[in-house]
């Protein structure tokens, strides 16, 4: 019948707080070193209001004693003295994980700039020699995004092996790396994947042949119920904030219609609680990771 709600919601906030659990307890052995990491995030032309991604990345560290600092320039900022702040923050000591908050302003040269992140920093995972690494499926760091949705979907769908999945959206910090994991040649892996983009003709018939479907285009609610294979598993990446007088505050939104969608999948993450959680996760475990890199690990 249509518009009956079927769809199980795949929360990200219990497996998020197993994950953060297991990486404080990781952070209170190097708290008890006497080591108090640090996170750097450079944004540039953020306005006024702030980040809502940038806020819950520095809360999150914080809450794990982590030193978290934003350092914010304008718009206007030159090539130059993002180039000096990248590499003067790649050589504190103080200083274990670097972000650079994507997009960057049109004349700035992203590529670039990620290569003046320290790789061992590089908790992201974007600088050419990590994504060479996960490339090659060797150790490094790789981006949080795709890690959360992989580890979701193996929670809820086990076993991926040969799975047929569609990915709509080819960024470098969520379809492509997910595609890279996802037909990696390991237990558990090896799905079929199929990475669409803006330049994908017929999306809705590519679409229809997955089981398991992953949004992340950046544009609310446009994947409706014609997109989506009966019984598919989807995952909403999207996060769109969209401003309510308080006291209600803003709310959120994803890619995926959910209303339209929730009614021919079989699951399907929320948005908010589903994806998200599970990135900042990772983002923190990645952060142990480079600590441990750059400290010892004890
Ligand atoms: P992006 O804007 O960098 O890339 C969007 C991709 O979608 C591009 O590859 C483009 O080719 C593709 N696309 C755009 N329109 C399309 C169309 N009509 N048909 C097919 N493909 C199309 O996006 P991103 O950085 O990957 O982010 C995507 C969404 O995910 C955004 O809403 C972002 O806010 C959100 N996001 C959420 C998290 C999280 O933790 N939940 C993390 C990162 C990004």
């Amino acid at each position: 019948m249509k518009d009956t709600v079927t769809a199980t919601l795949l929360w990200g906030k219990e497996a998020a707080a197993e994950i953060r659990a297991q990486v404080k307890e990781r952070f209170d052995r190097i708290a008890a070193r006497g080591i108090q990491p640090g996170l750097a995030i450079v944004t540039v032309g953020e306005t006024p209001a702030g980040n809502p991604y940038v806020r819950s990345k520095s809360r999150a560290a914080e809450e794990l004693g982590v030193r978290a600092r934003v350092e914010r320039f304008p718009g206007t900022t030159t090539e130059d003295a993002l180039h000096a702040k990248l590499r003067e923050l790649s050589a504190d000591r103080g200083v274990h994980g670097i972000i650079l908050q994507l997009p960057l302003p049109s004349h700035l040269p992203e590529d670039r700039h990620l290569e003046d992140i320290a790789p061992i920093k590089d908790v992201d995972g974007l600088h050419p020699l990590n994504v060479g690494r996960w490339v090659h499926g060797l150790p490094g760091h790789r981006p949080a995004t795709p890690l959360g949705v992989l580890e979701l979907l193996r929670r809820h769908c086990g076993d991926l092996t040969g799975k047929r999945v569609v990915i709509i959206g080819r960024s470098r910090i969520v379809g492509r790396p997910l595609s890279v994991f996802l037909s990696e040649r390991s237990p558990g892996l090896n799905a079929t994947v199929t990475l669409c983009h803006s330049a994908t003709r017929d999306l809705k018939s590519v679409a229809r042949e997955a089981e398991i479907l992953v949004v992340a285009i950046g544009r609310r609610r446009a994947i409706t119920s014609e997109y989506v294979r009966p019984g598919a598993v989807v995952v909403d990446v999207g996060i769109h904030e969209i401003p309510e007088p308080p006291p209600g505050g803003p709310r959120f939104e994803g890619d995926v219609d959910m209303a339209s969608v929730r009614s021919v999948a079989s699951a399907v993450t929320p948005v908010p609680g589903g994806v998200g959680p599970m990135t900042v996760a990772f983002l923190v475990r990645n952060l142990a990771d480079a600590v441990e890199a750059q400290e010892g690990a004890r």
